[in-house]
């Protein structure tokens, strides 16, 4: 075997998990290769997750600004879409910022191998490229070959009128009606998109709200936000058909014991997303998943097979992109004698509808359902200085805090920029800060994160503001 294919790690999928861990293996002194099927580098996140949907989030905000708020700010516009420009300056941005991994593989010695990975055995991957089959040997193999878009019987994906979200990234005409299957981040990121640009939305969800599992009453600010903006939703609904009838797709759904039929112009289906390892050759050998598919790991990511590690979507936790890279980190580290770790409980998630929702450890029924007593303190941006100027109005700062000690336990922002504020309640919360640290800390004047200080003063009920 030449001694290029001899390795310290192999890395199979090159996500947002995978291309870091290869990245920080490397700088660890480690020979490195990563396995990527994909002619791009950089997995769903980059291709055709996070990055092309805030691409398209940030772009159609700019159309809606303008065409529904700028009057207010005093400017008049007449406004036209572009789709074609506004689908090709997404496509760039991907191509950009995949083209940017590459260069940090080679800046790091990452050898990357395009084709399919397959475990044989313990130390032994085959990559199955166009060009052929090649063995590569190792001492270790790290797992992260991520996640793909779940189905739902009954409805087949055609790419074109039946769509998961890689499809709703790249339609090229903007559906005069879209009905979207789950309440989910996907369908609600998504839903806003073709919404402002001018789609009539209607979101049909399985359960009683948006978002199951986050904040339930910050999911509902949302909703209602959503709502005014013209998106519908429709919620104990279960989809059971779809059929493509020529230009349009006709949907059969139960809600409430009755059946109903809905029709669309495309139909998206976004009812989560299951981890990926087909033709991966793990289970065969023997490594542990659990009823959902999920690789099974230890606290230091090693699955039931030594030599064999795994971390991101293919694992349990929350399908995130940053969760992906810290344990992609933290994985490498340990295996290497480090101590390398995530703190899970901090995990902050963001929806980049707007408002936005942000969300970082426990909500307020999390909390009580554990039996831990808690002070809430909340904010509305109604009553902050620059949210005012901004013409944002919705929308709120809750901190829940543990009453014995006041360490914050949680935090629920709907509002303009959460995905910026909520990282300083993250760091708050890896620091053990509690509710009073935050609310002792200077805030510079005016700025929406003075929403976040005061919320922090409403769990001890000394609000200035409100
Ligand atoms: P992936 O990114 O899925 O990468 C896995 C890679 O492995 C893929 O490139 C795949 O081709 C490759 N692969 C699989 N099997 C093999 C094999 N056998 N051989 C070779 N290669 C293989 N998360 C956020 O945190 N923020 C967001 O804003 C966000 N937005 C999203 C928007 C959308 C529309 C979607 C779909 C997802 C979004 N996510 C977001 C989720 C995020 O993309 C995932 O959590 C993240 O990409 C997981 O990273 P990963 O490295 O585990 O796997
Ligand atoms: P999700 O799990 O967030 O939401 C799926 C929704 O579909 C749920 O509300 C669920 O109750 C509903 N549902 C399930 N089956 C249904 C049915 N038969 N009929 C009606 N509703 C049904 O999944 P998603 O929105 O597809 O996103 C997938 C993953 O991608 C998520 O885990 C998320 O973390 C990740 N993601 C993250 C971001 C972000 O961080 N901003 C953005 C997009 C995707």
């Amino acid at each position: 075997m030449a001694d290029h294919d001899r390795f310290d790690l192999v890395v199979i999928g090159s996500g947002p998990g995978g291309y870091v861990a290869a990245i920080r293996a490397a700088q660890l002194g480690l020979r490195v290769g990563c396995v990527e099927k994909r002619a791009t580098l950089g997995g769903t996140c980059l291709n055709v997750g996070c990055i092309p949907s805030k691409a398209l989030l940030d772009s159609s905000e700019h159309f809606a600004f303008a065409r529904d708020h700028a009057a207010a700010h005093g400017i008049r516009t007449s406004v036209e879409l572009d789709l074609a420009t506004m689908m090709k300056r997404k496509d760039q941005i991907v191509r950009e910022l995949t083209r940017g991994v590459e260069g940090l593989f080679r800046k790091n010695k990452v050898v990357r191998f395009t084709g399919t990975g397959r475990i044989v055995a313990v130390g032994t991957v085959e990559v199955a490229g166009e060009e052929g089959t090649e063995t590569l040997t190792t001492e270790r193999i790290l797992i992260a070959t991520g996640s793909h878009p779940a189905a739902l019987p009954g409805i087949t994906f055609d790419g074109r009128r039946i769509v998961h979200s890689t499809g709703a990234l790249a339609l090229s005409e903007v559906p005069r009606r879209l009905l979207v299957i789950g309440a989910g981040v996907i369908g609600l990121e998504l839903g806003s998109v073709w919404r402002r640009l001018g789609s009539e939305v209607h979101v049909l969800e399985f359960m009683d709200r948006i978002l199951p599992g986050m904040d339930r009453a910050s999911a509902l600010l949302l909703q209602r936000a959503l709502e005014k903006q013209g998106i519908k939703f429709s919620f104990g609904a279960s989809v059971q058909k779809a059929v493509v009838e020529g230009e349009r797709v006709c949907v059969i759904a139960a809600q409430g014991g009755e059946s109903r039929e809905e029709e669309c112009d495309v139909l998206l289906v976004a009812v989560g997303r299951r981890p990926f390892t087909e033709g991966l050759g793990a289970r065969e050998l023997g490594v542990r998943m659990d009823e959902q598919g999920r690789i099974l790991v230890d606290a230091t990511w090693r699955t039931s097979v030594p030599g064999i590690w795994a971390i991101g979507d293919v694992i349990p936790g929350p399908m995130l992109a940053h969760k992906a890279e810290e344990e992609g980190v933290a994985a490498v580290e340990r295996m290497v004698g480090r101590a390398g770790h995530v703190a899970y409980e901090c995990v902050p998630s963001v929806v980049y509808t707007w408002p936005e929702f942000a969300s970082v450890g426990l909500s307020e029924d999390e909390a009580k359902e554990r039996g831990i007593e808690v002070n809430v303190g909340t904010f509305p941006f109604l009553a902050n200085g620059r949210a005012k100027a901004m013409g944002e109005k919705d929308g709120q700062v809750k901190i829940v805090a543990d009453a014995l000690t006041d360490r914050i336990l949680g935090a629920h922002i709907v509002g303009p920029r959460a995905s910026d504020l909520i990282a300083e309640l993250a760091l708050a919360m890896e620091l053990g800060a509690s509710a009073e640290d935050v609310a002792r800390s200077v805030h510079a004047h005016p700025t929406l994160p003075e929403a976040v200080k005061e919320a922090a003063l409403a769990v001890g009920k000394r609000a200035i503001h409100s």
